[in-house]
């Protein structure tokens, strides 16, 4: 079992830190109190281990005891100025104390450094020296490493991986193309998706409120202390994160998690365009469940929305990952199908179908049948509202020839 390592002498303390982090995270510390009692430990259990927490007290002149191990280190009354810490490769950062918002952002190291994939992040330089100073800096503390050379290499590798979180960018770049740089890069990637913080020269002022009006998120003044470089690194980091967060709950639909009527238009129309551009094919579906009235009027609503949550499960699971799935509003969910070969359509929902009169809901009233209906067009017509219209019509066949039915056409 992988837990966390979390060596402190005051386990009442700990006990509450390490319970705090259990709520949030789903994983166990293992507490020690003394650094030689936890160094056997750490010997014996190596592979156990997924990350280091340290009270500095109990280890004063060596920050990060144990190798390569994604360690958070508490520093208390040591000073905290000392650059050993911050150098130290394996340290995702320090904090003074455990809490309030020391506490909160020893979970979010903790997410960052250890359950989450490494954010990669882009620099953008024409010096091989800087270029790199970053990489070590940003490597060291656990971050995927990618360069660019000019401006242009940075969009090509930007358009080619949309994982890139963070671009680091010379400002003296984004200078001399007049600032269109970053404007361009800004029209495919907000705010929310791409962090871009040029570096400027200090005192630049001009410079600097320029870049933020083109769509930087923030900027690095040269020279720049390394520990306020981490910091700043951390922040917009959080903060894609936590827009990323609100955008995907204004997306998605709260009892399903799918995506909302409105989401699926913003992007189903994107689709439909491209798919119409390049004459590809594109199939979409309206799926209603059936008689739901009659489930909320027997079983009641809870049960209602139940049926409605295992029958948006079913579906995500039996189509792919590239198909988007969206639940319209009340009982009818709706799929735009994006590689899906003509001839597997009909048994592609016929097994969805399948799957979802197989499935029941056990109650303490007895256990709950439902179905859905299905409605299928390959019609691609000169709209996506038609393609739904034309889905709801076939839809709507589907209930007239006794409803548990696919029609597609
Ligand atoms: P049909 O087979 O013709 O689709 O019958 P139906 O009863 O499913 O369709 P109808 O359009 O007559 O009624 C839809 C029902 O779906 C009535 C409504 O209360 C129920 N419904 C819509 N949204 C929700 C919801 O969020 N939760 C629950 N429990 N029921 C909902
Ligand atoms: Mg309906
Ligand atoms: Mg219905």
């Amino acid at each position: 079992m992988s837990k966390i390592l979390f060596v402190e002498s005051d386990r009442r303390l700990a006990e509450s830190v390490a319970e705090h982090i259990r709520d949030h995270l789903g994983v166990d510390s293992e507490i020690i109190d003394t650094l030689a009692a936890a160094t056997d430990c750490f010997i014996q259990n190596k592979g156990d281990y997924l990350a280091v927490i340290i009270n500095l007290a109990l280890s004063t002149d060596n920050y990060a005891p144990f190798e390569k191990i994604p360690t958070i280190a508490v520093t208390g009354n040591l000073p905290t100025s000392s650059k050993k810490i911050v150098f130290a490769s394996n340290v995702l950062d320090y904090v003074t104390d455990y809490t309030g918002y020391n506490l909160e952002y020893i979970i979010q190291l903790l997410k960052r450094g250890v359950f989450a994939k490494s954010a990669k992040m882009l620099i953008v330089d024409n010096e091989p020296v800087w270029l790199n100073l970053m990489r070590n800096l940003l490597s060291n503390k656990g971050y995927l490493v990618l360069e660019a050379r000019s401006g242009e290499a940075a969009r090509a590798l930007l358009e080619s991986d949309p994982d890139i979180r963070m671009m680091l960018i010379d400002g003296d770049i984004c200078e001399k193309n007049n600032y269109d740089l970053i404007r361009g890069i800004r029209e495919n990637r907000k705010k929310n998706q791409l962090s871009i913080i040029p570096f400027c020269r200090r005192g630049n002022d001009y410079q600097r409120i320029t870049l933020l009006r083109s769509g930087a998120s923030d900027c690095i003044e040269k020279p720049f202390k390394i520990e306020d470089f981490h910091v700043r690194i951390m922040n917009n980091l959080q903060l894609i994160e936590v827009l990323g967060e609100l955008t995907e709950l204004a997306n998605r639909d709260f009892l399903t998690r799918l995506y909302n009527r409105r989401y699926f238009f913003e992007i189903g129309n994107k689709l439909y365009e491209n798919f119409k551009r390049g004459a590809l094919q594109l199939h979409l579906a309206m799926i209603d469940i059936d008689h739901l009235k009659n489930i909320n009027d027997t079983y009641g609503h809870i049960a209602g929305d139940k049926v409605i949550k295992a029958v948006a499960e079913i579906i995500g699971k039996s189509l792919r990952a590239s198909d988007v799935i969206a639940r319209m509003g009340g009982e009818e969910f709706c799929v735009l199908c994006t590689d899906i070969k003509v001839d597997e359509v009909m048994s592609v929902f016929e097994r969805l179908r399948e799957s979802v009169a197989e499935k029941t809901i056990l109650l303490d009233q007895g256990s709950i049948h439902y179905s859905i209906s299905v409605g299928v067009t390959g019609n691609i017509g000169t709209s996506l509202e038609g393609m739904i219209h034309e889905a709801d019509t076939l839809l709507y066949q589907a209930k007239k020839q006794g409803r548990n039915v696919v029609v597609v056409r």
